[in-house]
């Protein structure tokens, strides 16, 4: 028996962690995988196209937005980010669990089209930790920076729409916590489908006789 995996949002304001924590979980939980999103920001230094992001141009982006090729997508400081359909709907029926690291827009949108997905918020441990964390990655310009700063309060804010909240301060407890919520997920009675009781043979009649032998 094949159960479907668990769709599982990953928000928080830019520099929280999303991505560490999403990384850790991949290499170290079994039948889980990270989705690549479409994005038209430019890469990174050593950031490769198919790995961190696929990186495309505006024209492409809208073509495969007119394509319905985007499960979700979003404006995202200033540039367009959207999650390609197909693979995570083949990995879901294949029982793969797929880690979704996007904003709250984004996740808003899969709120309302998968029932079933799990959404998990990461937060700071307080603002001036978020700032040193994003200075400290030293991936986004001084302008960059500040405009992720300025937006953290307002993604904060969306938590409560969230199933789990992760106070990211210490990084193993972080990724024990979100390990944790995706080990309980897939225990769900509701996922594993009406077909499994029948299926384990654990309804098949017993007698007491046989029990105490
Ligand atoms: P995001 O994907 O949310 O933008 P990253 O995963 O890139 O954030 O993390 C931002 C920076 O903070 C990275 O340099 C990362 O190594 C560091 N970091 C992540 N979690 C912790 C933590 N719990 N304690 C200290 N540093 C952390
Ligand atoms: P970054 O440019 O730092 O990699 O990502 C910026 C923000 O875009 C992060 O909050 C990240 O979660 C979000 N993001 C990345 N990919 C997607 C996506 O496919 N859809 C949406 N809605 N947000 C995304």
């Amino acid at each position: 028996m094949t159960c479907n995996g668990v769709l599982v949002v990953v928000s928080g304001p830019s520099g929280v962690g999303k991505s560490t924590l999403c990384n850790y979980i991949v290499e170290h939980v079994p039948q889980t995988m990270l989705s690549v999103s479409c994005t038209t920001r430019p890469p990174r230094s050593g950031e490769r196209t198919g790995v961190e992001y696929r990186f495309v141009e505006a024209a492409q982006f809208r073509t495969m937005l007119e394509d319905d090729e985007f499960i979700e997508w979003a404006e995202v400081y200033g540039y367009a980010y959207g999650t390609p359909k197909r693979p995570l709907v083949e990995a879901i029926h294949s029982g793969v669990s797929v880690l979704l690291d996007i904003d709250t827009q984004g996740a808003k949108q899969i709120m309302e089209r998968f029932a079933g997905a799990v959404l998990v918020f990461v937060a700071p441990p307080s603002l001036d930790v978020l700032k040193q964390r994003l200075y400290s990655r030293a991936l986004d310009g001084q302008k960059d920076i500040q405009r992720r700063l300025r937006r953290a309060s307002e993604e904060i804010a969306h938590c409560k729409d969230y199933h789990y909240l992760i106070r990211n301060a210490d990084l193993s407890r972080a990724v024990k916590a979100l390990e944790s919520i995706i080990l309980a997920e897939r225990l769900r009675v509701s996922r594993l489908g009406a077909s499994w009781l029948e299926d384990s043979g654990l309804l098949e009649q017993t007698t007491m006789n046989e029990i105490t032998t």
